[in-house]
């Protein structure tokens, strides 16, 4: 069996959420109420891939919510994340990711120390943060959205915001040895971080977010934000891609101008209509079939018997697992979003 552990993207969203579901003690509730609730199996899935196969799920949320960090409620929201944990491996499952903020406060809090929570002794085997598969998708939506609107890599230039994250640097490393794109631009705020990332790459050149915004043809979102966002559309080139592949989103305001397009970014669409309500809850917009790559992740974890913390760590994503995961993505019936 398979597991999600995910959580809202506010406080607002998990009122209207709690009332939707019939939960109406949670609805009127303050931040205060959500720090001390417990992590609950929500949802029940089923997913058949396009080989026939068929493989069962579990939707565990941690009632963690973006406001716990932006409030410095950091004991609360590291303890939502563990506890998530614990619940998912109580209740039997082989392989959860942790989406969302979830592996973002694990690595950030460093939370491989905490071994045990109470009768639990977590195995770190049993979870995947998704993030080779999420970066796949995001490189994937490059390569396969910017011929379409009339952009051809090899003289495209493409920002990477939040360029030394795990899931920033994993596209930075696809982009380099796997296309012809002329220029990369690396954007974050930690300057050490990007100066190691150029040398990686041994190119790309560190500019501030505003600097970049006007030169690039594409513009890939992955910064770990708790709040999206805005930005005015006119500083932008035309034509230009947004992909915005943060949770939350990291563009605060929907864009309507013309020649520039923004993707969602690291969803992939199901070929097959998936047995579920959860994604209805984060307002996908085709909720049977469209879900974040990272929760398709231990889905194809599963189907492969691949019992393993696939993806694990900061910036270890490599190009051959980010081609490994793609192939069974590929083989399973997933791809990704393109409109
Ligand atoms: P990381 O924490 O590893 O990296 C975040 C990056 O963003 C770092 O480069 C960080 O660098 C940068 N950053 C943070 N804040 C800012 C800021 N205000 N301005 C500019 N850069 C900033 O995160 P991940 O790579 O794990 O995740 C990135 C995003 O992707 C998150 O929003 C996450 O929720 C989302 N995600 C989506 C998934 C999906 O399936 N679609 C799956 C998993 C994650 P610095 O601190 O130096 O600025």
């Amino acid at each position: 069996m398979f597991g999600l552990i995910g959580h809202l993207t506010s406080l607002e969203h998990a009122q209207a959420v709690a009332r939707d579901l019939g939960y109406p003690e949670y609805a009127d509730q303050g931040l205060d109420f959500w720090c001390s609730a417990p992590p609950q199996i929500v949802d029940e899935i089923r997913v058949t891939s396009i080989t026939g196969q068929v493989i069962e799920g579990r939707y565990v949320e941690s009632c963690f919510l973006p406001e716990m960090l932006a409030s410095r409620r950091i004991k609360a929201a590291t303890r939502k994340i563990v506890n998530a944990m614990a619940h998912a491996q109580k209740h039997g499952i082989n392989i959860t990711a942790l989406g969302g903020f979830s592996s973002i406060i694990f690595e950030n809090f460093n939370l491989e120390s905490v071994s045990h929570v109470r009768n639990v002794m977590l195995d770190f085997k049993r979870f995947t943060t998704g993030n080779t598969h999420t970066a796949y998708i995001i490189a994937r939506q490059i390569e396969q959205a910017a011929p379409k609107l009339g952009i051809n890599l090899s003289q495209a230039t493409v920002a990477v915001c939040g360029a030394t994250g795990d899931i920033g640097s994993a596209v930075c490393r696809w982009l380099n040895q796997r296309t012809d794109v002329q220029e990369l631009l690396l954007v974050a705020r930690n300057q050490e971080r990007l100066e190691a990332l150029q040398d990686e790459l041994g190119r790309g050149k560190i500019l501030a977010l505003d600097e970049a915004m006007p030169q690039a043809d594409i513009i890939v979102w992955v910064a770990s934000m708790p709040k999206g966002m805005e930005i005015d559309p006119n500083v932008l080139r035309q034509p230009c891609l947004l992909i915005d592949g943060g949770y939350p989103k990291n563009l605060g305001t929907k864009i309507q101008q013309d020649g520039v397009i923004v993707l969602n970014g690291g969803i992939v669409e199901h070929s097959l209509d998936i047995d579920w309500n959860i994604m209805r809850i984060v307002n996908m917009d085709v909720p049977a079939r469209q879900l974040f790559a990272c929760f398709a992740e231990s889905m194809l974890l599963e189907f492969e018997k691949w019992h393993t913390n696939f993806s694990w760590g900061r910036n270890r994503i490599t190009v051959e697992k980010m081609e490994q995961i793609g192939e069974v993505s590929v083989k399973h019936g997933f791809r990704p979003l393109l409109v």
